[in-house]
């Protein structure tokens, strides 16, 4: 068991969340009771991950999409009423990170995915902020596209969109999870021939076309369930808190 306050310090100071300016509250984003036993983990603060909480009796929830964000709007009705009351009446507290949670070095999503891949040497890509948003490797051996694809097919369980841009061999990869696509022309003028992330757009053909590069989408879920996956984990070897992760199904 833990108090909230000491979880909240403990994940706050790790990923350095004041550091990053975002477009969400990083941290405690619904308080509920003050003593822990049990967190859920999961990608996104959805109905069904609060009804999982519920049923698992859990404390606390804590995941990379929370709620709150600049451009939403501020009547608590309809979907956000309903998630909102099945926080407050099992007194569930809600703990979100985002940015703070891509870019991490080593719980980040995209230090894990890199991880995930079997990638070594990885770096942050220098030209994209906050730093470590968008991740790279050299590969000591050139690959194929098709090699990628089904490293990927095989590590996500799940089928993946390419586009081949028809420039052949792959040596420097950059990637950037979920809905990191816009990130690609940015991936292309630091050299690299493929850029996975984790949503497509029609945009990112063209510049993938005209810029020489390859492009995998490979779910904006799928790419993102290890870092909180991994922040979990390690808040269980800090604490004797019991933490257990939900991959609730979302093939987006
Ligand atoms: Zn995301």
């Amino acid at each position: 068991m833990a108090h909230r306050d000491e979880l909240l310090q403990l994940m706050n100071s790790k990923l350095e969340s004041s550091r990053v300016r975002d477009y969400c509250p990083n941290g405690l984003q619904v308080e509920g009771k003050a003593k822990v036993r049990k967190i859920l983990t999961g990608v996104t603060a959805s109905q069904a991950l609060l009804d999982r909480a519920v049923a698992e009796q859990a404390d606390a929830i804590l995941v990379h999409h929370g709620y709150f964000w600049k451009n939403e709007a501020s009547e608590i009705t309809g979907m956000k009423k309903r998630r909102l009351q099945t926080l407050l009446q099992h007194d569930i507290n809600l703990f979100a990170y985002h940015l703070p949670l891509d870019i991490h070095p080593d719980l980040g999503n995209n230090a894990q995915l890199g991880a995930l891949l079997g990638f070594g040497d990885i770096s942050a890509l220098a030209s994209v902020e906050p730093i470590g948003v968008v991740r790279q490797t050299q590969l000591s051996a050139a690959v194929q596209l098709t090699d990628m694809v089904a490293l990927l097919q095989q590590k996500l369980e799940r089928s993946v969109f390419v586009h081949d841009a028809g420039i052949g061999e792959i040596r420097h990869i950059a990637w950037c999870t979920g809905g990191g696509q816009g990130y690609i022309d940015a991936a292309a003028a630091a050299g690299a021939q493929l850029f996975i992330s984790g949503e497509v757009s029609e945009q990112t053909i063209h510049s993938a076309n005209e810029l020489g590069i390859h492009f995998i989408a490979a779910g904006h879920h799928a790419t993102e369930r290890y870092g909180v996956k991994a922040l979990g984990e390690w808040l269980a070897t800090q604490t004797d808190v019991e933490v257990v992760f939900a991959d609730i199904y979302n093939p987006a």
